[in-house]
């Protein structure tokens, strides 16, 4: 089921008083689903010691989202250096901090060093020799190339442009060592919105028998091995979630036998981002027009700046109509915003009740690659963002962006130089 039913039943109701003083457009997150999905994989790996779920800090780079995930006991997951800040904000220090960096810049190894450091995961072997202050602690993500056959969205790892290629990757720890690395990680991140648990458990075994074929041929233990993100989540009323209970049940097992054979096992983590959050967030809009030429349209007054996911991987956003739910889906619409590109889209062809102009249109599961992916393209802002929290109150978390926001990089004194 798209949407947590939880949230659903608490925010519909309250829908018209919160877009009647917030105005609409605005992402809604729900505190409650996302503490109880944290708590649930928590509790799924507590059987493996030191586990441990670092946020992708780029699924909802929200300060409030991340002082959740902070309560949690989550760690950050960065790969760029205003998400490095954001983390050290709420407090996220040293191992609290992965960062995930690739075609890394010099000034991100130095942002990453600074205030008590973090997990350096190297996306490449030349990087070793351009690390200022080389950490005691070093990861490398590895890309296993034709070994795996990519999931559906991140394709095959051998046209990934990340990652350590498998006949580098010894060489990538002793090169390390040679520059004072004592603690190793392994990183990998092969899948996304993967629902099929299987597959996820395959790169934990991965993980674990390059572990112990570094570690033979190097004499060194791993401290952790990182599975990456890539949870899916179900978009479609039809598709099924992921079995997480299953997944943890067997990946612990491995993990427990790992232990059997080398005498110790490494900790685990992951970095889910969608999984996380994604449910637990929806766009609220308002029908403010609609149309009838070759097609049925209804504009809504969000577009693509809000919500990208549809427009650049035909992704499925459920949609509800929350004052017509139980009225019969008898039109086919394609939902639109009101930029100028016709995949400015947020359905296309969809069966919905019959809609009003100023009906509240809700997009599903926006929590994860939402607002976060937004643009400004077309000088179409990004929208605001709320919390419902466990309260029962709802917080403004983000302003909307305005045209002042837009010009602030073009009002300034002019720089001029002469050539
Ligand atoms: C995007 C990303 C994630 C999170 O992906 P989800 O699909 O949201 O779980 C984790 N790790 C890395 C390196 C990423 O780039």
């Amino acid at each position: 089921m798209p949407m947590s039913e939880s949230f659903q039943q608490r925010l519909f109701p309250n829908l018209e008083k919160i877009a009647s003083h917030y105005g609409t457009p605005f992402h809604i997150y729900d505190e409650a689903g996302i503490r109880e999905t944290g708590e649930t994989l928590k509790k799924a790996f507590s059987g493996i010691d030191g586990f441990r779920e670092y946020f992708a800090v780029k699924a909802l780079p929200n300060l409030r989202i991340l002082e959740l995930c902070r309560d949690l006991g989550f760690g950050f997951d960065c790969s760029s250096i205003p998400e490095l800040i954001m983390s050290r904000q709420v407090g996220g220090r040293g191992d609290d901090i992965m960062f995930t960096s690739n075609n890394t810049a010099p000034e991100e190894f130095e942002a990453a060093a600074a205030e008590g450091g973090c997990i350096l995961n190297l996306d490449d072997i030349s990087l070793i020799p351009k690390v200022p202050k080389f950490p005691e602690m070093i990861c490398f993500r590895y890309n296993p190339g034709p070994r795996r056959t990519g999931n559906v969205i991140i394709g095959h790892p051998e046209e990934a442009k990340y990652g350590v290629s498998h006949d580098q990757i010894v060489d990538a720890y002793r090169q390390a060592m040679a520059r004072g690395a004592k603690r190793f990680g392994l990183h990998t991140m092969v899948a996304s919105n993967e629902r099929d648990y299987t597959y996820i458990v395959q790169t934990a075994v991965m993980l674990l028998e390059l572990v112990e074929m570094i570690g033979r041929e190097l004499d060194i233990r791993f401290e952790f091995v990182n599975i990456g993100g890539g949870l899916g989540i179900p978009y479609r009323p039809e598709d099924k979630g992921l079995d997480l209970t299953s997944m943890a049940r067997e990946i612990t097992a491995l993990f427990n036998s790992f232990k059997a054979k080398n005498g110790y096992a490494p900790k685990m983590y992951m970095e889910s981002g969608r999984f996380i959050t994604g449910p637990h967030g929806a766009l609220v809009t308002t029908a403010i027009n609609h149309k009838d030429i070759y097609r049925k349209y209804i504009g809504v007054d969000a577009c693509m700046s809000s919500l990208m996911r549809p427009a650049l991987y035909g992704a499925y956003h459920h949609i509800s109509v929350p004052n017509k739910e139980n009225l019969p889906k008898s039109e086919v619409y394609d939902v639109v915003g009101s930029l100028c590109e016709n995949n400015d889209k947020f359905a296309v062809q969809r069966e919905l009740p019959p809609i009003a102009e100023g009906d509240l249109v809700v997009m599903h599961d926006t929590g994860a690659h939402g607002h976060a992916m937004g643009f400004q393209y077309n000088g179409r802002l990004r929208p605001k963002e709320l919390m419902l929290r466990t309260d029962g109150s709802v917080e403004l978390i983000r302003r909307a962006e305005t045209v002042e926001d837009y010009l602030a990089t073009q009002n300034f004194q002019a720089d001029k130089i002469k050539i």
